[in-house]
């Protein structure tokens, strides 16, 4: 049989998956566009139509010869996840309900501030980390993000809301360190000057604390960094974050440390979520101040925002600035963040997309109480 005629049997193979621009970073499309025999320039000029233009037609991409572009539609694809649902908030809180090519769903949150505006990316569906106070730890672990699908939570937020937004904190749904190559090549997206030219201090990147991937984070990437801290001592920690039994603080805060060493005016922030009766009297406060100490630092304390079915409940607003006093007393940054869209489910830790709670586990252990004393 000669190719000629077997091109023109009907194969029963599926045709392979086209090439998805979203998922490619500006490296991305030079290599992409040298594999094609093209200039890498039109690979840049199609990156900037993406994301800067928010074209997603190639007919539209002017600049292109019509050739290339024909190609591009046969070879390639801009596939971006559909918007299924939008909450808005009396706040001007906007959350919007993302659903993927194989139905998973996730959720990307906007919250708009005096002269700036913040979007919070969320990085897998679900979690597998199971930190006891958060929302998104009930639906368990389900997959990762695509490069692709972690960029068009800011493709989509930009088009919505007509402008791009001047911060992005990777402090949705799912671990980003567990996700590193694909949060790391979404996050050169976001900063990229061809695209949404977001800097160094504008790009954060939340973790629970994978200790190895912060040290690896340092070497290819240039963002800010937050760690979820919630506790001053391991004891506690373990029961809040268990990741911790992993990596205690003991090679946490080092590897912080680590993070912003050389460059004096960098701080790492740390998240201190505000549980009653838990973590916040004045004798953590004094713990956190000793372990912080000689580490550049902020610390933003979040009140707890509840959700159906935890017995944790929010430090009453007082007990969290007399906290806050502590540690201003002592030299520290310390900031209370304000809860924004709560009434949406669109808080800190409210995540969860539409699922089930697979874990089925008690509220509030018992021996977190008793860490607790
Ligand atoms: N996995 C990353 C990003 C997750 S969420 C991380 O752990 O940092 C961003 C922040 O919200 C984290 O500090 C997380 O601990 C906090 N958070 C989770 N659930 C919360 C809740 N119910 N109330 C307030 N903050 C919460």
């Amino acid at each position: 049989m000669t190719s000629e005629h077997r091109t023109q049997v009907p194969s029963a193979l599926p045709t392979p998956a086209r090439i998805n621009l979203l998922d490619l970073d500006r490296a991305g499309f030079e290599r992409l566009f040298a594999e094609l025999g093209q200039k890498p320039f039109h690979g840049r000029n199609v990156f900037k139509w993406l994301h800067k233009h928010g074209v997603v037609g190639f007919d539209a991409m002017t600049d292109l010869p019509k050739t290339l572009r024909q190609r591009l539609g046969e070879q390639t694809e801009i596939r971006l996840p559909r918007i299924v649902h939008e909450q808005p908030s009396g706040d001007g809180t906007r959350k919007w309900v993302l659903e993927l090519a194989d139905g998973q769903r996730v959720e990307t949150v906007y919250i708009p501030e005096v002269g700036r505006s913040t979007v919070c990316v969320s990085s897998q569906v679900g979690c597998a980390l199971d930190c006891t106070f958060c929302a998104t730890a009930r639906q368990g672990f389900n997959r990762n993000l695509s490069v692709g699908e972690i960029i068009a939570q800011v493709w989509h937020v930009t088009r919505q809301i007509g402008t791009a937004p001047t911060n992005v904190v990777m402090m949705g749904m799912g671990e980003p360190l567990a996700n590193f190559e694909a949060v790391v090549a979404a996050m050169g997206i976001m900063q990229d000057d061809l695209a949404y030219m977001l800097s160094k201090h504008r790009v954060t990147l939340s973790t629970s604390g994978i200790v190895p991937n912060i040290y690896r984070l340092r070497e290819v990437a240039d963002v800010s960094l937050a760690v979820s801290l919630h506790a001053p001592d391991n004891t506690l920690r373990d029961q809040l974050v268990p990741i911790n039994r992993k990596y205690p603080l003991e090679e946490l805060i080092p590897a912080c440390r680590a993070f912003i060493a050389g460059d004096k005016r960098r701080r790492v922030t740390w998240e201190y979520v505000m549980l009653d009766g838990i973590n916040d009297s004045l004798t953590h406060a004094k713990r956190l101040i000793r372990l912080l100490e000689g580490t550049p630092s902020k610390v933003n304390l979040i009140p707890f925002n509840p959700f159906p079915g935890t017995d944790f409940a929010t430090t009453p607003p007082e007990r969290v600035e007399a906290f806050r006093q502590r540690l201003l007393r002592s030299g520290l940054m310390a900031m209370t963040r304000k809860t924004r869209g709560d009434e949406i489910a669109a808080a800190c830790g409210q995540l969860v997309g539409r699922v089930a709670d697979r874990t089925r586990r008690q509220a509030v252990p018992l021996d977190l109480r008793l860490a607790a004393r």
